[in-house]
């Protein structure tokens, strides 16, 4: 392949840029993970990842790509035939109920539209039905990354709440956290899954779990089998910074140097207001194009990503084809029922003005390359969005 100059935007919703702080940070020596060195460098990410997920609990980080840490929070707290409420928001919510399946629970998946979150009432009214209280625990993902689709998840406490049933709450953000703003104590979540490679603008490789006390307490009982994953060995290492078992510890170095950007250098509000404010051009793009976002709901709207629609005849995938052969420009493809469909724009993580408009730059020629009908204002309307919020008094709040 003849070499192509410059960066290349990877602007799919994850993996996404790994700032060159990272990478440097990953560069060093790998370090005895037993030894005196190590304990700190522990402390701190474990630290650090409380203050990401807003908790005072315990946060247990494993060397896997977010996927185990699904089956973590699953096979932790849940015995076998356990029944389990899930919402199928897109894509990433029904991979996790099949997990659920192949793992011996009886989850129930509530049909959802792709292009909504779950509803809160929905879960409430099953969650009322549920006069026994079988139910072991609610599943949802937050920011479902195949529809751009954020489900109100402190709207989902407060029906469960309502219903007064004492399923375990648990969280897929994945593609949400240290993007779009998360409490997992506030709102009273038992386990909130997290990946190391969107928000925390990290490679793939690390995954985490946040745990309530009472999904811990649950634990204790809890039957499907678990060896790797189980909590409790990890808890008692992580007390003094260590790993039962050989963590990514070059992983763990990056992860110390994005924590001190997100955390320190740019504060986590700063963050999501930045990726509001990108989410929010990037529609604006979208819409001066003529064409349609996937999400159908404003509250809804994802600050991470944007899945927009393709009209009838013309296929997504051939236009993503184009923008990346003529521009070295990566989007989001549609996924499963979406493929085809739709094409995503990834606007998180280590991401500014102009990467944007670069990347709807690409996004505006590669449609017009790929023969698809639009008005060539899209990139016109993010900067018209842009830059007033750069204006004097704005920039310290932007
Ligand atoms: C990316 C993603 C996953 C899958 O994570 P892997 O790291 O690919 O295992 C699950 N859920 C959501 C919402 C995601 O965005």
């Amino acid at each position: 392949m003849p070499r192509v100059a410059g960066r290349h935007f990877l602007q799919i919703p994850g993996p996404t840029n790994v700032p060159e702080r990272v990478l440097r940070a990953i560069d060093f020596p790998t370090i005895d993970h037993r030894g005196p060195e190590f304990g700190a460098l522990g402390r701190e990410v474990l630290e650090g990842m409380k203050r990401v997920f807003k908790t005072a609990g315990h946060v247990v980080i494993y060397p896997a790509s977010g996927t185990g840490a699904w089956e973590a929070a699953l096979a932790n707290a849940l015995s076998p035939g356990d029944r389990v409420l899930m919402y199928e928001t897109g894509h990433f919510a029904a991979l996790w109920h099949k997990m659920a399946r192949r793992l011996g629970l009886q989850a129930e998946l509530i049909a959802g539209d792709w292009r909504s979150g779950a509803d809160p009432q929905a879960i409430e009214a099953l969650l009322r039905e549920d006069g026994e209280r079988r139910i072991r625990a609610v599943c949802v993902v937050h920011n479902e990354t195949s529809t751009g689709v954020v489900t109100r998840v402190a709207e989902v406490r407060r029906a469960i709440d309502a219903a007064a049933h004492p399923a375990l709450f648990m969280v897929d953000t994945i593609s949400s956290l240290a993007s779009i703003d998360y409490r997992h104590d506030e709102w009273g979540v038992d386990v909130t899954v997290g990946g190391s490679q969107k928000g925390l603008m990290l490679p793939p490789g690390l995954s985490f779990n946040a745990i309530s006390a009472k999904a811990l307490a649950a634990s204790k009982t809890a039957k499907l089998p678990r060896s790797f994953w189980d909590w409790t060995d990890m808890i008692a290492s992580n007390k003094d910074g260590y790993f039962p078992y050989t963590p990514a510890t070059n992983l763990l170095y990056g992860l110390r140097e994005a924590l001190r950007m997100l955390l320190e250098e740019e504060g986590l509000e700063s963050v999501f207001a930045r990726h509001q404010r990108h989410a929010e051009a990037t529609r604006r793009a979208v819409r001066a194009w003529g064409l349609e976002v996937l999400a159908r709901n404003p509250a809804e709207y994802s600050p991470s990503l944007t899945a927009v629609l393709m009209p009838a005849g013309h296929d997504a995938d051939r236009f993503r084809n184009i923008a990346l052969e003529s521009f070295d420009l990566s989007l989001g493809t549609g996924l499963s029922k979406l493929a085809g469909k739709v094409f995503r724009i990834g606007h998180l993580g280590d991401f500014n003005d102009l990467m944007l408009l670069g990347t709807l730059a690409g996004c505006e020629m590669g449609l017009e390359l790929a023969g698809v009908p639009i008005r060539k204002e899209g990139v016109r309307a993010a900067m018209d969005y842009l830059a007033p919020l750069r204006s004097a008094g704005k920039r310290a709040a932007a």
